[in-house]
């Protein structure tokens, strides 16, 4: 999301120049500045949409870059020369004013990616992902407050993203991308998928690009003799994939991973009808602020969400987020949900459009239950 991608926090002193301290103001907007760079430690909990396989055996890079005066006569600027130190700051020369703390990750928008940090490390049943602690920083990185930050329209928008930055480049090379139009499914005995859900703990958030719900250990799916834990599950308004040329008013994306870090994402189509309970519990967790995961008091059971009808379409396909990573495992359920018009309107009040555009299916596979 935008705001984990890069953190700047630029205070200038009251007075244009000189050794003398900032003003109570300041200060508190670099602890407030600390505060994100303690954030931007956390794991990936707080980050977006599809995992992507290849990154998310990996730490996300993030790097911490402090100026500070060089002398730290002032309590706070030695705290802050503290606090930046435990975080494996280094100072940054080249930064304009002696008062800016910068807060980089060179990983950038490709965080997004890394769904699930907590997905190598689930929480217990009943329980829902914990922050970690601030881990180590990469090497100083260069400031970079020109992360591109990646959408659904304008500069940032899909016929942009692979040129957006070089881990982006799938998204416009890549030949097995996602969504698809899925039509002409060969039909066949599909094995059925063996949803083993129970009621979890879970924490929504708001990551910029969706709503995502982080859900608790302990539900997972086997297909193709593999068994996969589910990590998190986000909307797209409207739907991203189209079955013969139908596009629905919404779709839940129930991402898993599996021990070797390979993604299979079951779709639940939301056509518009009666209420749905189960994202009802969904709003009610709302967070008020993007970037904040709220954990809820009650708990879900992803059975709720799963239509009657378990026969499903199924392609290999790819995150149809940054950086679009290949080789996901797609399983879209024929049959819609319901999902009430209000309900649709409280996403569309955050979220009117985010949805990938219809990608070439090239001529891959698409099998279907029959
Ligand atoms: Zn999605």
């Amino acid at each position: 999301m935008p705001n984990t991608a890069c953190r700047s926090l630029n205070c200038t002193p009251d007075r244009p120049l000189g050794p003398r301290k900032p003003r109570l103001k300041c200060r508190v907007a670099l602890a407030g500045a600390l505060a994100a760079a303690l954030w931007a430690g956390a794991p990936a909990w707080a980050s977006d949409d599809h995992a992507a396989p290849a990154q998310a055996a990996k730490p996300v890079p993030k790097a911490v870059a402090a100026a500070v005066p060089s002398a730290a006569a002032d309590p706070m600027d030695s705290l802050r020369e503290k606090l930046a130190a435990k975080l494996g700051a280094a100072r940054a020369p080249e930064a304009a004013s002696p008062y800016v703390v910068r807060v980089v990750s060179k990983s950038g928008e490709a965080a997004h990616g890394t769904a699930t940090g907590d997905a190598a490390k689930p929480a217990g049943n009943g329980s829902a992902p914990k922050p970690a602690k601030a881990r180590a920083a990469a090497p100083p990185a260069i400031p970079d407050g020109h992360a591109a930050h990646w959408g659904y329209g304008g500069a940032g928008g899909p016929e942009q993203w692979g040129a957006m930055k070089s881990e982006f480049s799938t998204c416009a090379t890549g030949t097995r991308q996602s969504p698809i139009d899925i039509r002409s499914g060969v039909r066949v005995d599909l094995e059925p998928i063996q949803f083993d859900y129970r009621p979890s703990g879970f924490r929504v958030v708001d990551n910029g690009h969706t709503i995502q719900v982080n859900v608790g250990g302990g539900n997972s799916i086997e297909v193709q003799g593999r068994r996969y834990d589910l990590v998190q599950f986000h909307f797209h308004r409207p739907s991203e994939e189209r079955i013969d040329g139908r596009q629905f008013d919404m779709v839940a994306h129930l991402v898993h991973k599996d021990p070797e870090g390979r993604l299979a994402v079951v779709a639940v189509l939301l056509d518009r009808g009666s209420a749905h309970p189960l994202v009802q519990t969904i709003w009610n967790n709302l967070p008020l602020e993007k970037g904040e995961e709220v954990a809820a008091k009650s708990a879900l059971d992803m059975n709720h969400l799963l239509p009657a009808d378990r026969r499903y379409f199924t392609y290999m396909g790819s995150l149809t987020t940054p950086p679009c990573s290949e080789g996901v495992l797609w399983m879209v359920m024929q049959q819609p949900v319901p999902i009430a018009t209000d309900q649709i309107n409280v996403f569309s009040r955050l979220y009117p459009m985010n949805a990938r555009p219809i990608q070439s299916a090239a001529g891959r596979l698409i099998k279907q239950s029959n």
